[in-house]
């Protein structure tokens, strides 16, 4: 696996995979990378002849009161995992080479999509993810880009932008990738303690719950969204910041559950912000 920290040399290794005609493949990621990072760059490394895996823990996507400071860096042991998965090349380059001297450039998707769910509790986040991905798609120009489910409503707004700025990329989208109890896996699970670990379980077994009062027939999204947060309030160390029950492509509410809606969540487990979700499909639940 080759690996660079400047902007220049990926572009003129990508020059000459693409004057070869190789298809290629983009992974963005922060880094401590976890088996939901994996499952993006081995499928990656399965559909395009190239798979370029950027580690890159993007300041403009924090708040001022968030963990950027003390976000897990783990370059060294990241390049093997992302080797054995299948990685051509690690980019990971240093904060001036994204966001040079003087820059006065953003990219943001404005509207419900960006303002409803982590938008309201993160003003800024996605100005920032939006800003980082159109560079990386600038940068690495590839055939096609992989995200996680995990984060379903980035999935949304990189949807709108890609549209919006006419890049020529396929988004693909992978599902969620869970350890063995259900915790949807995420870099941030290495700040819970022993307790917290076992308080997180709250997050995926409220959207099991919410999966079973659809599945025995239940439409309001007002008493689903009331059962999940009760049950989520039901353990001592949680504390919601969300609970949302959007359309998954509008991400605006809807009142009853038509074919298909996204269940999503965010709690705090002692200091750590979590996320979590999942789609409700009424052909498949009843
Ligand atoms: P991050 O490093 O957290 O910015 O995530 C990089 C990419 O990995 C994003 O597209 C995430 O949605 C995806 N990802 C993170 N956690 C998971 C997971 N548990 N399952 C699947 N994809 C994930």
């Amino acid at each position: 696996m080759l690996r660079f920290a400047t902007v220049a040399e990926l572009r003129a290794f990508l020059k000459q995979a693409r004057s070869r005609r190789q298809s290629v493949g983009l992974v963005p990621t922060m880094g401590a990378l976890h088996e939901g990072h994996l499952s993006l760059m081995r499928t990656a490394a399965a559909e395009n002849d190239i798979v370029v895996a950027t580690i890159f823990v993007n300041p403009t996507q924090f708040g001022p009161n968030e963990d950027f400071a003390t976000y897990p860096r783990k370059l060294e042991e990241d390049a093997c995992l992302a080797a054995e998965a299948g990685v051509t090349a690690l980019f990971h380059p240093p904060v001036e080479e994204i966001y040079r001297p003087g820059n006065a450039t953003w990219v943001e998707v404005t509207g419900s999509l960006t303002e409803n769910l982590c938008g309201r509790t993160r003003p800024g986040h996605f100005r920032g993810v939006t800003t980082v991905v159109s560079r990386l798609f600038n940068i690495v120009q590839p055939d096609r880009a992989y995200f996680g489910q995990k984060d379903a409503q980035q999935v949304q707004v990189l949807k709108r932008m890609t549209q919006d700025l006419c890049f020529d990329i396929e988004l693909r989208v992978l599902p969620i990738v869970r350890e063995s109890d259900g915790l949807a896996m995420s870099s941030r699970n290495a700040y819970l303690s022993a307790a917290e670990r076992q308080a997180a379980l709250v997050l995926s077994r409220s959207l099991a719950e919410a999966r079973c009062l659809v599945a025995a027939g239940e439409r309001d999204t007002q008493a689903i969204v009331a059962a999940v947060t009760a049950f989520i309030q039901s353990e001592p160390l949680a504390v919601i910041d969300y609970v949302e029950l959007v359309h998954p492509d509008d991400l605006m509410p809807r009142e009853r559950l038509a074919d298909a809606g996204l269940l999503a969540l965010a709690v705090r487990i002692g200091k750590t912000r979590l996320i979590d979700n999942i789609l409700l499909e009424v052909a498949a639940c009843s």
